[in-house]
């Protein structure tokens, strides 16, 4: 309810009602409205930067969970790299040089992921730093695992190739020798045992009571089944890789040329044909056209101590057998 005012009018010597014309009622009522509402602005103003609307309540949660997913992803891409560098030293320093491969070059190793510009997308937000570091982490760890990939790759392919190479060059020794004693004479300068001067022997020979089972030290095709050349019955193995192997003096044999034979196969039995003064095998192993010494090829059934013994007794000068 309007409150009536007055005023003393000196002239009339009487207090008069005071009359308020309409402009000054709407300029008062504006003026508390426009008062109430910048009051009211500044009340919300100050509330919503003290507390947080519910939506802004759950963007924030959101963020900081984000923020933590970043670390914990940061956490994991550094453990992955460091397996994988365990897996790029072993590759470099093991497994390529097993293979005998060419080693990869730091530069490709390190595997550049290339540019700032296919992160471009990641700039203009509060984490832009982070997420970009993170996502350059990732590049450049796919990009090293690829390379370490075609790496095994490459040695998957030699590693095959390794097996059918080992199969096949001459490994084991011609003739059962447990007790290592079968070697009578090595590989070298001997007195050859008929003509009885100082002669190259080429090979190595095991004695043997006739009938011995004589195998194949490695696998490979028969070139050779005949007598003839001093050898008497001889076998002559082609293993490929430019390795052939070769079994003299043979009482018997068991094979015939082309046909195709296993490490560890029957070729014939012990005997004394050809120039041969006892019953013995007379190995040879022949590589591209060298004859070379059969010592060293038969590491597949010695262990350490067993072929130190066998080079010793190989070594021993003396006589051949033939
Ligand atoms: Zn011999």
């Amino acid at each position: 309810m309007a409150k009536n005012k007055y005023f003393y009018n000196p002239h009339k010597l009487d207090f008069e009602k005071v009359r308020t014309s309409l402009t000054t009622v709407v300029f008062r009522v504006f003026g508390f409205l426009s008062a109430s509402v910048v009051a009211g602005a500044i009340m919300v103003l100050a509330i919503y930067s003290f507390i947080d609307s519910p939506k802004e309540k759950t963007l924030k949660r959101e963020n900081e969970q984000y923020q933590a997913q970043i670390k914990v992803l940061n956490k994991k891409i550094e453990e992955l790299g460091g397996v994988l560098a365990e897996l790029q030293d072993r590759d470099a320093n093991i497994y390529r040089a097993i293979f005998e491969a060419d080693p990869i070059d730091i530069s490709i190793r390190k595997a550049g992921t290339g540019g700032i510009e296919k992160y471009k997308m990641l700039n203009g937000f509060e984490s832009s730093d982070e997420l970009i570091a993170l996502n350059e982490k990732v590049d450049e760890l796919a990009a090293k695992v690829y390379v370490q990939s075609k790496s095994f790759d490459e040695l998957g392919k030699l590693a095959a190739n390794k097996t059918v190479f080992l199969s096949s060059i001459p490994a084991i020794q011609p003739i059962s020798n447990k007790d290592l004693k079968r070697i009578a004479s090595g590989f070298g300068y001997r007195i050859h045992p008929i003509f009885k001067t100082h002669k190259f022997h080429s090979g190595i020979d095991f004695t043997a009571p006739h009938g011995t089972p004589i195998y194949a030290t490695g696998n490979g095709k028969i070139e050779t089944a005949e007598n003839g050349n001093g050898y008497g019955n001889h076998v002559i193995i082609n293993h490929g890789f430019g390795y052939r192997s070769l079994y003299a003096h043979m009482s018997k044999m068991k094979v015939r040329p082309g046909q195709k034979i296993q490490r560890g196969e029957l070729l014939g039995y012990v005997g004394s044909t050809g120039t041969s003064t006892a019953p013995h095998v007379h190995y040879e192993i022949i590589k591209g056209e060298n004859k070379i010494n059969p010592i060293n090829y038969f590491f597949n059934d010695l262990t350490e101590e067993e072929y130190q013994a066998i080079r010793e007794i190989a070594n021993r000068e003396g006589q051949s057998f033939d």
